[in-house]
């Protein structure tokens, strides 16, 4: 036995751990641990304190206490009227006996036996004047302390079928191996910062014996966390630095002229957005830059006029965005935005290849329709100016002969390989060949640098997030933020409507109908569900469609329906044909229909407040007072009070701030979003721990950027690197 725990190792599969049978070890994998050091890193999530163990006389009812005694006498009953099994003991401390009572747990008869010291833990009861505990949690005392009942006990999250007693067993049985766990972290900077060895946090994590103990190890295991994020934002910020892409000058008197032909006058935000954009891609360096702006700010013409600015100066650029609709209505609006200027313009999906060659074509048909090869050879003999797509720009085929500018439209929906896809689409044989011949010292410096031209990244998101956030995911972009909405536009009237003004709210949807407005109904699910009472997009489509308002042509979208099912649709929607729109969230993204005024959100309580102020800024886009009305499953305090919130505020950030205090940023920010880091201890709100990691990073990299003086952190930083690179 001795001998086989000491043969035990970091990597040892689960099953192969003392009394860990194929069963336990499936459902641990269910929780993500395979190995004995997923084990070791599977933290708890809070702590029980029993640290006070208090003296039975010192008992009172509906206590929460630890006790420790010895059992005098345990027995099996049943009870005759409910069929139950009731063990029953009596424990004492040597000056006082108590009660306890587990139901339906005959087996603890057997596993404790009298004589035995225990440790319980519990609620206490009043018993006919004396005192009794109500099934609590037991431990069997052999020597030392208990792991489960006495001082801080650890909970993890679970899956079915593992109790805590079982994790806390197993991972108790295999805490030594923690010495075994290589520490990173530069010695110097854990003594700066006075800082825990990473093994000594390991076993304080998960048994801590005091607050303090619980404190020290988050701190040590929450900076590594952010320390790695860090310092791989600013590796990769130092290798862009020192890569190349094509210098793209300021075309003065082109882009005065886009601009002055616009309908309307550029925001303030808008103008320093592009100037900061328009400054950046004229240099050498690839620029790598988040445009954040609220719905609704006009993002679009800012990338247009990044995009414009690409193609003369004889660059091709390239914009993906995450949906086919919102594909098609990029590609129609940016041919007519630059319909003066004689470009040749691509659309490409998975359904759909169009190229609309500049001059001439106005407001009809918007190109013709092509096979795929097609646009693959012209994008690649650079024939195209622009295309826009969605992933399908990314496929093997495509390959582009000169892309100088790549923009990414929502991009909090792509994941960090397909941005990095479409960077790399720039690495033609051509391209390469340019760029060694121009700067062949670059292929001696013994880094991974690319030597060939990268193109310009421009990433924009609707996503309100706040500075931390952005220094934790994006440290490595600089950032522009449109902070303001174009003039004119009425703040839209939101209401948390209850139940049984549902009625009212459908009368009140019905005259605005008939004065030519048009409605959206946003449902959470699209089937209808055996979770009672969530609505569906389905069933509130048949329910609007044959008994509120069967006159009305009423529409239904959803992920699930054919590309070209959804196309016609939303179309219809479009030209004013469908009035009333249902749909699940695949309209949160950019879908612009200037005559629909009405937002209504069922189940609103399931959405995040930020992908809620995402959904409400799909109307109010025209002329018109606009609405937005939230149905709640819910009527639980902290609904309300969250729901108000909305009602209350139009500040993307501020709402996305109120709601991050209650929910993690993947929930905040929808299930849909990808690309946050997994922190397990660590918060990505910790502004002051975030920044200290940044800061140490940065000193690190001056004083070896090689990481050389490092070799195990330069090894693991390479291996994060490999999944992140270039984001
Ligand atoms: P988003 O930032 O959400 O992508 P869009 O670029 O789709 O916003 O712009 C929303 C709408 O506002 C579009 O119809 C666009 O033509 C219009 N728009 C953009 N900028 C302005 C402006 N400065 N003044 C008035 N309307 C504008
Ligand atoms: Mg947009």
């Amino acid at each position: 036995m001795l001998k086989y725990i000491y043969m035990l190792s970091l990597n040892i599969q689960i099953a192969e751990i003392n009394r860990v049978g194929q069963t336990m070890a499936k459902r641990l994998k269910l929780l993500g641990v395979e190995t004995a050091r997923d084990l070791l890193f599977y933290f708890p999530f809070r702590y029980d304190d029993f640290s006070q163990s208090v003296k039975f006389k010192d008992l009172r009812p509906e206590m929460s206490v630890n006790v420790v005694g010895v059992i005098e006498l345990i027995q099996n009953k049943r009870s005759p009227r409910k069929r139950m099994n009731i063990t029953e003991a009596l424990v004492s401390d040597g000056e006082e006996t108590i009660k306890v009572i587990w139901f339906n747990q005959p087996f603890i008869a057997r596993n404790l036996r009298v004589g035995d010291k225990v440790s319980l833990s519990g609620r206490t009861d009043d018993d006919y004047g004396g005192i009794m505990m109500a099934s609590p949690a037991y431990e069997k005392i052999i020597s030392g302390a208990g792991v489960h009942t006495q001082g801080f006990v650890p909970n993890y999250h679970l899956t079915a079928n593992i109790t805590q007693k079982q994790l806390r067993y197993l991972i108790k049985s295999i805490i030594h191996l923690s010495a075994q766990v290589f520490d990173f972290l530069p010695v110097e900077i854990r003594r700066n910062l006075k800082l825990l060895d990473f093994s000594s946090a390991l076993v304080k994590i998960h048994f801590p014996k005091n607050q303090a103990d619980i404190d020290e190890a988050r701190q040590r295991l929450a900076f590594d966390e952010l320390f790695f994020l860090q310092l791989q934002s600013q590796i990769i910020k130092q290798e862009l630095k020192s890569s190349k892409a094509d210098s793209l000058p300021f075309k003065e008197a082109e882009t005065k002229k886009f601009v002055n032909s616009l309908p309307f006058k550029l925001t303030d935000g808008q103008r320093k957005a592009a100037w900061e954009i328009l400054r950046d891609i004229a240099k050498d360096k690839p620029m790598s830059r988040l445009l954040e702006g609220d719905v609704g700010s006009g993002k679009t013409v800012v990338a247009v006029m990044a995009m414009l600015n690409a193609v003369l100066n004889g660059a091709q650029a390239a914009l993906m965005v995450p949906t086919e609709l919102l594909a098609r209505q990029h590609y129609e609006s940016v041919c007519k935005l630059l319909v003066d200027f004689n470009l040749t313009i691509g659309l490409m999906t998975g359904s759909e290849r169009k190229i609309n060659r500049g001059s001439g074509i106005r407001n009809q048909e918007l190109g013709k329709s092509i096979v795929k090869k097609q646009i693959a050879d012209e994008i690649k003999k650079g024939e195209i100016n622009i295309v826009i797509g969605t992933h399908a720009l990314i496929q093997e085929e495509i390959k582009f002969k000169n892309l100088g500018l790549a923009i990414i439209d929502e991009q909090h929906r792509f994941g960090v390989e397909q941005r990095k896809a479409l960077i790399e689409k720039s690495q033609t044989a051509d391209n390469r060949q340019n760029s060694l011949a121009r700067d062949s010292a670059a292929a001696n410096v013994q880094s991974p640098i690319p030597n060939y031209l990268i193109p310009h990244l421009l990433s924009m998101t609707a996503t309100p997030i706040p500075r931390s956030l952005a220094l934790a995911i994006y440290g490595d972009l600089d950032i522009s933020i449109i902070n303001e909405m174009p003039q004119g536009r009425k703040k839209i009237l939101t209401y948390a409507v209850p139940e049984k003004k549902r009625a009212g709210a459908y009368k009140f949807i019905r005259e605005k109908i008939e004065e030519g407005r048009q409605v959206f109904v946003i449902c959470p699910l699209i089937d209808i569900s055996d979770k009672l009472g969530v609505k569906s997009a389905k069933e509130e489509y048949e329910k609007l469609d044959k008994n509120i308002f069967p006159d009305l042509k009423i529409g239904i979208l959803h992920g699930k329906m054919k590309a070209k099912e959804k196309e016609k649709v939303m179309s219809e929607f479009l030209e004013n044909k469908i009035k009333i729109l249902v749909s699940t969230s695949v309209v949160e993204v950019g879908v612009d229909v200037p005559n629909a005024a009405i937002m209504m959100i069922e189940g609103a309580d399931r959405f995040g407040l930020a992908q809620l102020h995402q959904f409400r800024g799909r109307v109010g886009r025209g002329e018109y007072q606009s609405y937005c009305f939230l149905f709640s499953e819910s009527q639980a305090e902290k609904t309300i009070k969250r729901l108000q919130a909305l009602v209350n505020c139009h500040n993307g950030f501020e709402l996305a701030k109120i709601d991050l205090k209650y929910r993690g940023p993947g929930e905040v920010y929808g299930t849909a979003q990808k690309g946050y880091p997994q922190l397990k201890i660590a918060s990505l709100f910790d502004y002051q721990l975030m920044k200290q990691a940044r800061d140490e990073a940065i000193k690190l990299l001056a004083r070896d950027a090689s990481l050389n003086s490092w070799p195990e952190l330069k090894k693991k930083m390479e291996e994060i690197g490999r999944d992140a690179h270039l984001e």
